[in-house]
């Protein structure tokens, strides 16, 4: 792997709480931004644009979108101010071609799936974000291809990564598992670790696991490791495992790198032992939560 060529990632982000701790999760984040050259722009793949189209982002100063339901007003609170591109948003488009993506001018800008993750790897906000919509229309195959067609943006600058969590089951969230997950999420994830580690190309082949429907009930939060799994693909190269883990039995945190030159660092200090709570279920039930 060439220094020039920029690493790339798939982030597990979990709750949006995450951008408030800071916790194993959010250190191997931070080491992981810290472990990449200083990028020229930012393009995330979030699981919360789940559209019926492809398009990106390409407005000059893109709005904070607080999109979930439940969380302290501290969560509502955070801006996260970093500019857009309009120009890098066309350089998206076209290395896409002949896919068609859409420039957006006026409608989406950061969700949670963005910021929660950005605030702890770059928390100055001076790089410009773009994102990724995530075509709900589109087969499995078509967002691996994508993201193998964005290949050529690592070559000029831009750090990708993928939001999302590869198994991630709202309906079954029992916040009484802590950190551990239920037998069907670790088996699935296990799998997915084993084939984006020797063949991420193959990724799409996990829809007919058989843990696929309790893990991915909904295709939004898996489809953005496909995104890293296409880029692998194309760099002929697997991915290594930044961290993994599981949180309130149905998500599993684990996280992708690919293209690292040497492992991430890690600054230490105080972290939390135990993940941060969800709302009162009474209140807001986990799959109201948006998370
Ligand atoms: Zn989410």
């Amino acid at each position: 792997m060439t220094s020039d060529l920029m690493p790339a990632a798939f982030i597990g982000h979990g709750t949006p709480m995450n951008a408030l701790e800071h916790n194993h999760y959010t250190e191997a984040w931070q080491g992981f931004a810290a472990s990449v050259p200083r990028p020229r722009a930012i393009l995330v793949v979030s699981a919360h644009w789940f559209i019926n189209a492809t398009a990106v982002t390409a407005m000059a100063a893109p709005r904070t979108i607080h999109d979930f339901y439940g969380f302290p007003p501290e969560l509502f609170a955070i801006e996260y101010r970093a500019p857009g591109s309009a120009e890098i948003a066309v350089e998206v488009a076209d290395v896409a071609k002949p896919t068609w993506i859409g420039l957006d001018h006026d409608s989406w800008g950061l969700d949670h799936g963005t910021w929660s993750v950005l605030v702890h790897m770059f928390p100055e906000a001076d790089i410009p974000v773009l994102q990724l919509s995530i075509n709900a229309d589109q087969p499995l195959e078509y967002h691996v291809a994508l993201g193998a067609s964005l290949a050529p943006l690592r070559e000029r600058g831009v750090l990708i990564l993928g939001s999302g969590n590869v198994v991630h089951n709202l309906r079954r969230i029992d916040p009484g598992r802590g950190e551990t997950g239920f037998d069907w999420a670790e088996r699935f994830d296990t799998d997915a670790r084993t084939i984006m580690g020797a063949d991420p190309g193959g990724m799409a082949a996990l829809q007919r696991h058989g843990d696929y429907p309790l893990a991915v009930p909904t295709p939004d939060h898996f489809i953005p490791v496909l995104y890293l799994a296409g880029l692998a693909a194309a760099a002929g190269t697997a991915t290594e495992t930044l961290l993994d883990g599981y949180v309130f039995g149905s998500l599993s945190m684990t996280s992708y790198t690919l293209g690292l030159a040497s492992p991430p660092v890690t600054a230490g200090g105080d972290i939390a032992e135990a993940p941060a709570p969800i709302p009162d279920p009474a209140v807001v039930p986990p799959y109201d939560t948006n998370i």
